[in-house]
């Protein structure tokens, strides 16, 4: 299993580079990936949580664990609707908060043998990969909280170290 850096950690923020090649080696980490997400437990994970600052996502939100998705070098292609999910992170343990999404969401990508495909999401699938293209750029679902919540959160995150909430999904 992989370590899953957590906020504030300085490296969540790093832009994750496009991969240029889908080789063993990518392979070999989005297997790591799968398992450290299946362990965690979570729904999506994305390579800048493992250290490693690649366009890479895997995924799987269907209940019985049955349905993994993976994503690299994603692409937004569509977004339509709108949608409010309480959303939680790997990286941000036992926080929930609720954030406004679109609720549906075209996306290309290359799967793990490279190949390119297209896909069409939406509820809980098409808000996961919009969190988790996020964390490709840097981003983490606390931003688009106040400054002040975010604040609280850091401030209860470096008093508790990890601790892990079990009230919503984490992404
Ligand atoms: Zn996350």
């Amino acid at each position: 299993m992989l370590e899953i850096l957590t906020f504030p950690d300085p490296r969540l923020r790093n832009k994750a580079q496009p991969v240029e090649k889908v080789d063993d080696t990518v392979r070999k980490l989005v297997d790591d990936m799968f398992h450290t997400m299946y362990e965690a437990p979570g729904i999506g994970l994305a390579a800048n949580q493992v250290n490693e600052a690649r366009r890479i996502v895997v995924a799987d939100v269907s209940e019985d664990r049955s349905q993994p998705l993976c994503l690299i070098n994603p692409q937004i292609l569509a977004l339509d609707g709108v949608e409010e999910m309480e959303e939680g992170c790997l990286s941000v343990p036992g926080v929930t908060e609720t954030v406004q999404r679109a609720d549906r969401v075209r996306v290309r990508a290359q799967n793990r043998d490279g190949e390119a495909f297209e896909l069409d999401a939406e509820g809980l699938l098409a808000v996961c990969i919009q969190h988790e293209l996020d964390h490709l750029d840097g981003k983490l679902f606390i931003d688009y909280l106040s400054n002040l919540k975010r604040q609280r959160i850091r401030k209860k995150l470096e008093k508790q170290g990890r601790s892990k909430s079990e009230a919503a999904p984490a992404i």
